[in-house]
């Protein structure tokens, strides 16, 4: 065991019950732990506070003064200690609930103190809660400090007396004992290369740094280390998992696929399709597991590049599945397959909570021998008594919705698992992509099908309502279909489908029958119900659309070029700018209303200001990071991405990229990390372990 590796209860001013606290708080177990823990922000310890001039609300702020009395107060809630405090401009309290014996019997009077803490104001009264203290001349003699790094903390850890004071205690004497703490992490070609500070410097400076430059240098080098040691074990990860996972080949590429290219494919594919198209026949005829993301934004034309999948794996005489999230949108797949796939004789069935017992046997039996080739369905696809004979290929769509337990299920049908591409309509930012995905294929469709107007989104509020009407009586005459769609949130689950049935209720009484037809489709209605009026509204029979966002994924209905989407301001980002992806696909201009109240909150604003603004899902995609934070996207908790120490991969953007672009070029020209120059790298990178696997984002 190195030294870097000794636990923490061994330092001095620890011992067994502090180090218990600081591993549960703030997973701090061994001197490496402690040293890389660094100080979310800093205190300039130059500047001192006059009292008379504080600010007037509870910040943090440092004062130079000496204490003149102390007493110990009765309250009704129990004893307080204080002491009063004094400067050259005026006098404050300061105040101990606990703890005080030891204090009192330290303090000095009348000598100069350092003090920092968090104001207290009442009814006009400043006081500081247990104060940090440090008298003038030790603060003078301690290394020169210009700032006073803050570090996290938790509630816990204070009430224990684990104060900041402590943990920089702790610190600074790890730093003043030296040693070989610090050997260094990066190879010097690196070093000269970005012009980096060397670790041991890094660390002091980004603890204690003795100046701004020198603090930004220390932050920069850290945060370079972090990412690229990252993508080092992205990088390596990927190769690993390319040569190990044997999958099935498929080396056919046969009639099938040529006849229907040639006399069935309905349109000519884009250039992005075709390029993703030849990515995925590479992947499956590699003898490798495929595991690929397929991203491309709303209405790019995913669905055809599943089926020259799904063919590939037919013409090798295997199966395939396509899996999606909802009924409705299961049942929209199979539609527009079968209509692609009309002109041939190639079965297909849908599978889905609905299908009727006997139907299932039939599906079950083709499936178990072979005859059926196709599936499509939703979860319940994943069910036990649903067996393939060869199942070669597995199309998961919108993945954000599938669990990871239904992925194990689909696995653990076959000895060989199936190829695996997984398609999403929710672009992940590329700063995302990039740190999270190292380690899955990732195709991109970045081209739209030609001939597609943007939408044009429009912000109104709900007093405009008669307008926006209108607006749409207008439309209808003109032939177009609407879509009206309502936020339903799991917690006002109630409050919402009550807005909804209100909404209903309205449109019908400006849209009355006979003239207009409305559809209503909502969670609470049976899969046949669903059905029928999606039916309804598909082929024209009515002209407005009310739903909740059971719509939001998949659902194409050229013919429908408006889309009104109430409150708004309750959808996230990705959510709007799915719901407006149901509009824009026909050859008319199409609109999108966000209609929201008159009072939003700052971020709100942004969201609408967003989509107003831009069409493209990766610019939204990237706003919503910023928003959000990439916890919040796609769940990323699970992921390492949130256990990064200093860097950040939304304002480290730029760094990042760098960082990628060296990992990559080092394990190109060195892929075994043999060279006497990446010794360092190949020591380090053994003895992490960064957690990154697509699989835990599915959820
Ligand atoms: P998404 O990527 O959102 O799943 P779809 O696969 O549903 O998009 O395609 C959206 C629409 O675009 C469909 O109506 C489809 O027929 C059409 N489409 C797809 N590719 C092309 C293309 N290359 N040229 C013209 N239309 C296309
Ligand atoms: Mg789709």
């Amino acid at each position: 065991m190195s030294e870097k590796q000794t636990s923490i209860e061994y330092l001095k001013g620890v011992g067994p019950e502090r180090a218990r606290l600081l591993k549960e708080e703030l997973k701090i177990t061994t001197i490496d732990d402690l040293l890389h823990f660094f100080p979310n922000r800093y205190i300039d310890r130059s500047q001192f506070h006059l009292i008379n001039e504080l600010p007037k609300n509870n910040s943090e702020v440092q004062i130079k003064g000496k204490i003149t009395q102390i007493e110990i107060l009765q309250q009704k809630r129990g004893k307080r200690m204080v002491a009063h405090f004094e400067d050259t401009s005026g006098k404050m309290d300061l105040v101990w609930f606990r703890g005080y014996k030891w204090i009192r019997e330290n303090l000095k009077l009348n000598q100069s103190y350092i003090i920092f803490g968090r104001l207290n104001w009442f009814k006009g009264y400043v006081s500081m809660p247990h104060p940090e203290m440090e008298l003038e001349v030790n603060f003078n003699k301690s290394i020169k400090k210009l700032f006073y790094p803050i570090y996290p903390s938790t509630e816990k850890l204070i009430r224990s007396g684990i104060s900041q004071r402590v943990i920089q205690k702790l610190v600074l004497n790890l730093i003043e004992m030296g040693g070989n703490f610090f050997s260094e992490t990066l190879p010097k070609y690196v070093l000269d290369y970005y012009k980096l500070i060397d670790k041991n410097v890094a660390l002091k400076e980004i603890h204690f740094p003795t100046s701004q430059k020198k603090l930004s240098q220390a932050q920069i080098r850290l945060k370079f280390e972090e990412l690229t040691y990252i993508q080092l074990q992205l990088i390596q990860k990927n190769q690993q998992r390319k040569r190990k996972i044997k999958g099935f080949l498929f080396s056919e590429i046969g009639s099938t696929l040529k006849n229907f290219y040639n006399h069935q494919l309905p349109y000519q594919l884009t250039s992005a399709q075709k390029r993703v198209i030849r990515e995925i026949r590479e992947d499956m005829g590699s003898g490798r597991q495929m595991n690929r993301l397929l991203q491309g934004d709303v209405g790019s034309g995913k669905t055809i590049v599943a089926l020259f999948a799904i063919l590939i794996a037919i013409e090798n005489n295997f199966q395939a599945c396509f899996v999606a999230p909802t009924e409705i949108l299961a049942q929209q797949h199979f539609n527009s397959l079968q209509e692609l796939l009309s002109d041939s004789n190639i079965k297909l069935n849908l599978l889905t909570g609905s299908t009727k017992a006997k139907e299932r046997k039939i599906i079950n039996l083709g499936l178990e021998n072979g005859t059926l080739p196709i599936l499509i369905g939703t979860h319940a696809v994943f069910e036990e008594n649903v067996r393939f004979k060869n199942l070669g290929l597995a199309i998961i769509d919108e993945q954000h919705r599938f669990g990871v337990a239904q992925r194990a299920k689909l696995w653990s049908k076959n000895t060989t698992p199936p190829h695996i591409l997984v398609m999403t309509a929710t672009p992940i930012p590329r700063t995302l992509a990039m740190s999270l995905y190292g380690d899955l294929d990732i195709s991109l469709i970045d081209e739209m099908p030609p001939g597609r107007k943007p939408v044009n989104t429009m912000h109104k509020y709900d007093n405009n309502r008669l307008k926006v009407f209108q607006f749409i009586k207008e439309k209808i005459k003109e032939g177009q279909q609407i879509y009206v769609v309502y936020p339903l949130i799991e917690e006002s689950e109630k409050l919402d489908f009550k807005d909804l049935m209100d909404g209903y209720e309205s449109l019908s009484r400006s849209f009355p029958i006979p003239k207009y037809q409305i559809s209503i489709v909502h969670g609470k209605m049976k899969a046949d119900d669903k059905a029928y009026e999606m039916k309804r509204f598909a082929e024209g029979k009515t002209q407005i659309m009310v739903a909740t966002t059971v719509i939001e994924v998949g659902v194409n209905i050229p013919n429908a070029s408006v889309m009104i989407i109430e409150s708004a301001e309750r959808f996230g980002l990705s959510q709007l700018h799915q719901l407006r992806g149901r509009v824009g696909r026909g050859n008319e201009q199409s609109f999108c209303i966000l209609m929201t109240g008159s009072k939003l909150s700052d971020e709100s604003k942004i969201r609408v200001q967003t989509m107003v603004k831009t069409n493209n899902g990766f610019e939204i995609s990237e706003v919503d990071l910023k928003l959000r934070g990439p916890g919040n996207i796609l769940g990323t908790q699970q992921s390492g991405i949130l256990r990064l120490k200093i860097a950040d991969i939304v304002k480290d953007n730029k760094l990042l990229k760098m960082a990628r672009e060296l990992a990559k070029k080092i394990l190109k020209n060195d892929p075994k990390l043999e060279n006497s120059d990446n010794q360092i790298i190949k020591k380090n990178l053994s003895n992490l372990q960064y957690e990154s696997n697509i699989w835990n984002l599915i959820s």
